[in-house]
């Protein structure tokens, strides 16, 4: 009886199994087919300035818009194509993408701010990602206005290999910032060693600051700490007037988010620097 309850268990294990197994491996196809079809998309957010309110750079956040699941977020597709190494080939795409619209809003007449790109560990771990971004810049001069985000967990994955390159970034003059800060668990003394521009608060401190002590103390630590070292801080996911004042209050330098404006596609962007949209502060 007992072999018989392990052969049930195991068989009914094994079918959920593969039908997880399946479902990533349709993803997965998917997804290659994405990539062939050119099914992505690239969106910008704007950061604002605290002390003028106008736009002073943009984020650029990557969407698939599937004919089968519509516009998705990356969210849903990002971890499938870290996992697979996919993500290497997207993620230049992105970094193409964003020198074409760059180019594009430059023959408009306009005068773009800097495009932050997100980069993925397997990017930054690349042998030749330096010499690459090089390449890049020697062959259009917009890549001068790229700087990249990156989270703590990949800089702390290897520290001596990012301390060298992002080193390398900086001195080619491209700005870097840690990314959804205060959500790893990694050592201070890591991070203040590495040669960086900007921290990005976590959305997560910020939404909860108005109403949470706690939360409230996280961003004004946050705050006086990148001073102290010297760094921007930029607050994500800023979505009301009092978490605006709050921030203002306590000196950091930008925002981002749903107050001033959700991604949008290039072509929007356009529009918001033509008119020169400012924050009201
Ligand atoms: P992230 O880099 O921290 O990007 C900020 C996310 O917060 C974006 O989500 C943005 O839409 C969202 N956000 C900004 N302001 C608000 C707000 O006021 N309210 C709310 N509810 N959300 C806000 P998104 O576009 O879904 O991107 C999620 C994450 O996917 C990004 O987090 C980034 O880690 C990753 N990602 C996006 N594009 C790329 C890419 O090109 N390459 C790589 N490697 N990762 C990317
Ligand atoms: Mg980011
Ligand atoms: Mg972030
Ligand atoms: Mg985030």
């Amino acid at each position: 009886k007992l072999a018989k309850q392990q052969a049930v268990r195991y068989l009914f294990f094994n079918q959920t199994m593969s039908s997880q197994v399946a479902q990533k491996l349709d993803m997965e196809h998917k997804l290659r087919r994405a990539i062939e079809q050119a099914e992505f998309r690239l969106y910008y957010q704007p950061k604002v300035c605290l002390q003028t309110g106008t736009i002073i750079g943009m984020e650029a956040l990557i969407r698939w818009q599937s004919p089968e699941l519509g516009l998705v977020a990356p969210f849903h597709f990002i971890p499938l194509l870290e996992e697979t190494g996919l993500i290497l080939e997207v993620g230049n795409w992105v970094l193409q993408q964003a020198i074409l619209d760059l180019q594009e809003w430059k023959r408009q007449g306009l005068v773009p701010p800097r495009v932050a790109i997100n980069l993925s560990a397997l990017q930054l771990r690349q042998q030749h990602f330096v010499q690459h971004i090089e390449q890049m810049l020697q062959e259009s001069p917009e890549a001068a206005l790229l700087d990249f985000e990156l989270t703590e967990s990949v800089v702390i994955a290897d520290v001596a290999d990012s301390q060298r390159k992002l080193g390398a970034l900086r001195a080619l003059g491209l700005p870097i910032a840690i990314d959804d800060f205060g959500t790893g668990y990694s050592s201070l003394s890591y991070i203040a060693r590495l040669p960086l521009d900007t921290l990005k608060i976590d959305r997560s401190f910020v939404v909860k600051m108005t109403e949470n002590h706690a939360d409230r103390m996280i961003v004004s630590t946050i705050i006086t700490m990148a001073h102290n070292m010297n760094l921007n801080v930029v607050a994500e996911g800023v979505d009301s007037t009092e978490q605006l004042a709050l921030l203002r209050e306590l000196k950091c330098n930008q925002m981002q988010g749903y107050l001033f404006s959700k991604p949008v596609p290039a072509q929007d962007i356009c529009s918001l620097l033509q008119q020169g949209t400012r924050l009201e502060l």
